[in-house]
């Protein structure tokens, strides 16, 4: 009897990359009786947050780390795309042998790898199986990345400077300050990564994208149209978190949710790696409170680096330590505050959120669709700008807090935005725009919804290997 069709997945680091691809396996597991081995490449011991998360794999769905690289050599303002990019560059050789044995053991039809992982390709090719690219971020991203080398070419200066809004292909204008932060600064590596990347997505036989038409409609459209040499564009999404939450703390949050009135509450929280400088963190804390509405909110301890906890969100001490003196006393009939991390897609599924403060991470923003949050966007980095940007501007799907000229949000602007989104007559507006968008992602993945539909047809090519 023939063999299960199986793929290796070969995830970058951090929550972000490894949920929706998690979700993805399990799909074409649930569906289409395709299994999966998660391949990761490290530089040490993952983070518990990861740790917990694979080790609660279903049937199916195995990982295994490949032996840790060595960063000693990267100076310390080494930035995040740097390092996970040269991640997979200096994994190449373990991973080489991982697949080999997959290919022994399995029948092996495809090698998926992520956004900053696409040197993996190389091994790929010369092990005869065929490489997909699995995107998790936008398809506004993705036709950012493939409108990048062209951009490079054109433009000699930083895109910061430039007087003009650069048009990517389908999409909204975006001033060069709000694109992905890897372009933010053309002299670093992370840029020449990004660059080294992008021009490599050419090279996919075919690239899974974790959104959905009416969600992007004018990106997606850019982005199948026939081009000479471009691989196919598989948007499968909205993919996100599914299971149930069973950590003592996780369980404290949702009971706690129980007792409030229905959509009456604001979920606060920064994804798996965001963080707000010490000034900051004192005005949210100010402002929540002013506002007098009810809030949940997932504190970390202070940095001035915006993704300071990217690569391990559970290991901290007491952050609720660094908020205002009195704070928590003065709410404690109005909010809830949690160290660190909290079941976030059950504490948007709760009817008592009624509002999502996001960094606008992409996993965050496909959950609050598909439980139809509004939400108030608070972009710290990567491509989260322009996420911000979209959903304001394009969708009309979140309020924008005004920065102050010092680069920080003051507490009245908080407190403005939080009544304008829960009480006020533009909060009513933006959760009706969100509910259309919560009832086209029930359709795309229904029965025979698109989404459905071209899960369907790449399951079918990885099948024939082709
Ligand atoms: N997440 C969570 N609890 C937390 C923080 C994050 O479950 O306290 C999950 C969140 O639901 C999402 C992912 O971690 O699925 C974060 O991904 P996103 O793309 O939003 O942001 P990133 O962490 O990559 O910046």
């Amino acid at each position: 009897m023939e063999k299960t069709p199986h793929i290796a997945l070969i995830p970058s680091p951090g929550m972000g990359h490894l949920i929706p691809l998690v979700e993805f396996a399990k799909r074409l597991n649930n569906h289409h009786n395709i299994s999966s081995t998660f391949i990761i490449p490290n530089d040490g011991p993952l983070s518990i947050s990861q740790l917990v998360f694979l080790d609660t794999l279903p049937n199916g769905l195995n990982y295994l780390l490949l032996p840790p690289v060595n960063f000693d050599d990267l100076p310390p303002t080494t930035r995040i795309e740097t390092r996970i990019s040269l991640m997979v560059t200096r994994s190449l050789d373990s991973l080489r042998e991982a697949i080999k044995s997959l290919i022994v053991e399995t029948n092996m039809v495809a090698v998926f790898v992520d956004l900053f992982g696409t040197d993996a390709f190389d091994v790929a090719i010369e092990l005869g199986v065929p490489h997909y690219l699995f995107f998790p971020s936008t398809a506004m991203s993705l036709s950012f990345s493939f409108y990048l080398p062209k951009l490079d070419q054109m433009v000699s200066c930083e895109y910061r400077d430039l007087p003009e809004p650069v048009q990517i292909p389908g999409c909204i204008p975006v001033h060069g300050k709000d694109l992905i932060d890897p372009v933010q600064d053309r002299k670093n590596d992370a840029y020449k990564w990004m660059l080294h990347n992008a021009k490599r997505y050419m090279m996919a036989e075919g690239i899974v994208v974790n959104t959905f038409k009416e969600l992007e409609s004018g990106a997606l459209k850019a982005l199948l149209e026939d081009e000479p040499g471009k691989p196919r564009v598989y948007p499968v999404g909205p993919m996100i978190q599914t299971g149930s939450c069973s950590d003592a703390e996780g369980l404290d949050c949702l009971r706690w949710l129980d007792g409030q009135p229905c959509g009456s509450v604001l979920f606060v929280s920064f994804g798996s790696g965001g963080t707000l400088s010490t000034n900051q963190l004192n005005e949210l804390a100010m402002g929540l409170e002013l506002s007098e509405q009810r809030f949940l909110w997932v504190v970390r301890r202070p940095n001035d680096q915006p993704n300071a906890t990217f690569f391990d969100s559970h290991g901290q001490k007491n952050p609720l330590g660094f908020l205002p003196k009195g704070f928590l006393e003065r709410t404690h009939d109005k909010g809830l505050v949690v160290p660190s991390w909290a079941p976030q897609a059950q504490i948007l599924g709760h009817s008592s959120t009624g509002g999502f403060l996001t960094h606008c991470g992409w996993n965050s923003v496909l959950e609050t669709v598909v439980h139809g949050v509004p939400v108030i966007t608070w972009p710290l980095y990567a491509e989260q700008k322009m996420n911000a940007l979209y959903l304001t501007e394009g969708l009309k799907v979140g309020l924008r807090p005004v920065v102050g000229e010092n680069g920080i949000v003051g507490r009245s602007e908080i407190a403005r935005v939080v009544r304008g989104l829960l009480e006020g007559e533009e909060g009513k507006a933006i959760r009706s725009r969100i509910g259309d968008l919560k009832d086209a992602a029930a359709n795309v993945l229904g029965e025979d919804g698109c989404s459905t539909k071209t899960l369907e047809q790449l399951a079918s090519k990885l099948k024939h290997k082709s």
